[in-house]
């Protein structure tokens, strides 16, 4: 699987609403570190069934 952001291999595989979104660890931080701002982080995790793909 790869990013969904760029072309590197997706370290993280994220489901919402029954897609999923491949992270590499750089995207993952980067999109962790956005959400971290806002009240929005603790509800995602709720949502997003986040697997760590090796
Ligand atoms: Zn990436």
């Amino acid at each position: 699987m790869r990013c969904h952001y760029c072309d590197r291999e997706a370290a993280y595989a994220a489901e919402k609403d029954g897609v999923k979104v491949g992270l590499c660890e750089e995207h993952f931080r980067e999109r962790l570190e956005t959400l971290a701002e806002s009240d929005e982080l603790s509800a995602l995790q709720e949502q997003l069934d986040i697997d760590r793909t090796e």
